[in-house]
């Protein structure tokens, strides 16, 4: 019998001139970038407590903390990575994921392929299965005022 698990993330940074802007483990071309602990990948963020939300293990401040001199300005891409050992070691595997990202500027069109590739090779996964879709909120609240960055991710895991 399949085991299926669902799982949704929710991340949020505020964003600020002059820092560098990394979302779905892709640098972009921005003028703004993510404040942050880590290297603020918001997007790689949301799709971790995705996954621990789907077995109940927690949230990425538990496995991560930003209080940890260990994940100061550490690529996302290695807490995805762990977080993927993770589903593993409990016997799972992707099904799919499906991120959302709001972001008023600059636009993310030309790199979605190049963060589905990228977020689909550290989960071992194909790109198929890893969807990453970008809106702005119609320069409405603090995303639309570029203030922050605004991500929800939900996955699928199987057993
Ligand atoms: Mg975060």
């Amino acid at each position: 019998m399949t085991d299926i698990r669902t799982g949704n993330g929710y991340d949020v940074h505020a964003l600020a001139p002059g820092l560098p802007l990394f979302l779905g483990g892709v640098e972009i071309e921005s003028p703004v970038g993510c404040v942050a602990h880590s290297d603020g990948d918001v997007a790689i963020h949301a799709l971790c407590d995705a996954l621990l939300g789907a077995l109940a293990l927690g949230d990425i401040g538990k496995h991560f903390p930003d209080t940890s001199d260990e994940f100061k300005g550490i690529d996302s891409k290695i807490l995805l990575h762990r977080t993927m050992n993770l589903i593993k070691e409990h016997g799972y595997h992707i099904g799919n994921a499906d991120i959302t990202i709001a972001m008023q500027r600059p636009k993310l069109a030309p790199y979605i392929m190049q963060m589905r590739q990228t977020l689909a090779a550290v989960m071992g996964t194909s790109p198929d299965r890893i969807s990453v879709k970008a809106t702005t909120t119609e320069k409405l609240g603090f995303v639309g005022r570029g203030e922050g960055c605004e991500v929800y991710a939900t996955v699928l895991l199987l057993k």
